[in-house]
Formats: structure tokens, sequence, C-alpha cells
């Protein structure tokens, strides 16, 4: 069987290695006798892998102690406004506009206060990450988008607040070390780098979420969250067994730096396609804020897009269309694409290049 190369945004490339071990142990997992989809979230096979997959994050993101890990539903999208809702708390909230997902996020935020843009890239098509923010005084918190998956924008540092920080990191978690004692709450949807959508991870430091607002529905809650150790509800099992088997695979790699290094190669032979193509090709983010995550990239003419798109497609290149909102071109090289993937797509970029002079 062929695989694709598979340069989807999200949902996108899995491990294989993953796919094939869940596929293995589907009908039987743990010595149960059942699926780990037909066994009760009380059971004692469902626990031990609740509890591994936590230390797992907390092993390979060096979680601190004082901070808890919790599995929510509902996306990225919802995240938006439990953060709003739960830590919208004085005048203001302070939003990042890097592109279509911050936007998204304070528009959720605003139906609990006054939010504002701290900075904004949107006079240059969100090509580029600001450096100099501007903060109210009674600001809530400060919401930031790690990746902007839809420009291809990314914070190579991030800068430092003196209100809480928030931050979106749904398109490059565990693409790279970050230290989590910078922020006050991370979140990330799974269905980009760590397995299938329908959970999300949030990582609140305690003294944050001491600050949280009580009187909220129990599902809008971080609190329920944190109390009930994710499973106040039925949590979603499947998708967090899937996390699982790929934090073992990150920690297979080498853990987050291996694994970064190699997202950093990956995503340079691309990038060095684009830049050795004497405008041929023409990148959309400016080289200083590029993200490993998303290549996000013109051709000279919208006909010359389309053949690329075309061809690429009839060589088994899935996935590298731009977003509707932008256009272009995009490859997405998430944790999960291989080094091989990259390179045949850096190749292939090489060849129309010369066929199309
Ligand atoms: C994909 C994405 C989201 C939205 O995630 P859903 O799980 O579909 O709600 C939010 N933020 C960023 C940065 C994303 O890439």
């Amino acid at each position: 069987m062929k695989r694709a190369y598979n340069f989807n945004a999200g949902p996108s490339a899995m491990p294989e290695a993953v796919l094939k071990e869940a596929q293995a142990e589907f009908l039987n997992f743990a010595d149960t006798g059942m699926s780990v989809i037909e066994i009760s979230h009380r059971s004692k096979e469902y626990d031990a892998l609740h509890q591994e997959t936590k230390a797992l994050l907390r092993e390979l993101m060096g979680i601190p102690d004082d901070y808890h890990v919790l599995f929510c539903q509902g996306g990225g999208s919802t995240q938006f406004l439990m953060v709003a809702a739960n830590f919208f708390s004085k005048k203001y909230a302070a939003y990042v506009n890097t592109g279509v997902w911050a936007g998204k996020a304070m528009k959720e935020a605003a139906f609990f206060g006054e939010a504002y843009e701290a900075a904004s890239s949107a006079d240059r098509n969100h090509s580029y990450i600001p450096e100099s923010f501007t903060i109210r005084p009674e600001t809530s918190y400060v919401h930031l988008t790690a990746n902007n998956t839809i420009y291809g924008t990314e914070y190579q540092t991030f800068p430092h607040f003196d209100v809480p920080v928030v931050c979106d990191m749904s398109s490059d978690i565990l693409s790279r070390r970050v230290n989590v004692a910078d922020f006050d709450l991370i979140y990330a949807g799974a269905q980009k780098n760590l397995g299938p959508a329908g959970v999300t991870l949030a990582i609140v430091k305690d003294a944050f979420l001491q600050t949280a607002r009580q009187n909220l529905p129990t599902m809008l809650k971080y609190q329920t969250f944190a109390d009930k150790d994710s499973l106040f509800n039925t949590p979603p099992v499947f998708a967090i067994y899937m996390v699982n088997k790929t934090l073992h695979w990150i920690k297979n790699q080498g853990g987050v730096d291996a694994v970064a290094e190699n997202n950093a190669r990956k995503a340079k032979l691309i990038y060095d396609a684009i830049d050795e193509s004497e405008g041929f090709y023409i990148g959309h983010a400016d080289k200083d804020a590029r993200s490993r995550m998303n290549i996000t990239f013109n051709l000279r003419t919208p006909e010359l897009e389309k053949a690329f798109l075309a061809e690429g497609k009839a060589r088994g290149f899935v996935g590298i269309g731009g977003h509707r909102s932008v256009g272009g071109c995009r490859a997405s090289a998430y944790n999960a694409v291989p080094m091989a993937h990259c390179q045949a797509l850096a190749d292939y970029m090489k060849e129309f290049a010369q066929n199309h002079q």
C-alpha cells in the first residue's frame, strides 16, 4: 500500500508506527478482550492510560508541578470561549492579532468584556510577528497564537508581559521546546501535532486557575477538569489513547529537542527550494518569522499555481493548496511528516521551476 505525501494542515499526518500499533491492538486493548473504545473510562486499564498520558506530557514538555494538565473537548475554538469565560475578570483582555485564529479568539472574548488588540500584523497580511505591544492597565491577560497555521508565521521567541499570558499552541505544540513556566495557560487542539481531533490539551498554572471565575456552568470551568482529573464526564478516550501513542513516539525519536531539530531540517528543505528559486516561488512570511510547521508560498501567477497544485496532486502530494483565505500554496510539515516527504516536495518544486522558467 502506498501512503500519500501528506501535507494536510489539520487534521494531518500521524506517525505511521502509531497508526500500525493502534491497528494491531484495536480489538484487544491491554489484554481486556475489548477495544479501548469499548471499556469504561473508570476502568483500571483506562486509568493507567490516562495517568501515563499526563505523565508523558509532563516529562516531554517539562511541565512544572504547579501546573494542571487537562483534557478538554471542543477543540481550540472552545478554548477561545473558555479562556475568556474563566479569566476575563478585569476591564480588558489583550489579543495579539496575528491572523485568522487569533481573530476568532478575540471575537469570543468580546462576549465577556472589551477585548483589544495589543498588536496586529494585519497591515501586511499577517506575514510577520509584531515586536511591540500595548498593554493597557486593567488588562486580565494577553492572548498569543504561537504558530499561525494559515499564514505560516511563528514566534521564534516569546515576548514577556507583566500580565498573565495565555497561548494557543494548537499548531506547534511539542514541535519545539517552550518554557511552560513563561505561560499561565497553554492550550492546543490535538489534531495537528498530537493525535486525532477530539481532545484538547490545556495546561494551566494553579495560581492562575485560582483567579478564575467560579459562577460558570460546570463544563465551562477549568476548575471542574482540575478537580475531577478531566474525568467529570466521559473523556474522549480514543483521542487520548492516540495522543498517548504519539507521545511515546516523540520520546522514541529522542524527545522534543530531537523532534525540533528534525523539524528545522525538514522546513529548511522547503524554504531552501523557495529561496534558491530566484523568485519563482515567493515565500509569504518574513524570514525571521517563518513557521517550521506551515510553509506558505505563492507562484508568480495564479495559472502557475494551478499547474503546480495539479501536477503535485498527480504525484501524490496532498494538502499543498493554501487556505481559502490566503490562497497560494501551503505545506504543513508537522512532527509526523517524514523528512523524505519534505525532500520529495523540495525536489518536485525544483523540477517544476526548471520546467516552467
Ligand atoms: C486549527 C487551529 C485552531 C482551531 O482548532 P479547532 O480544534 O478546529 O477548533 C485554533 N488555533 C490554531 C492556531 C489552529 O491552528
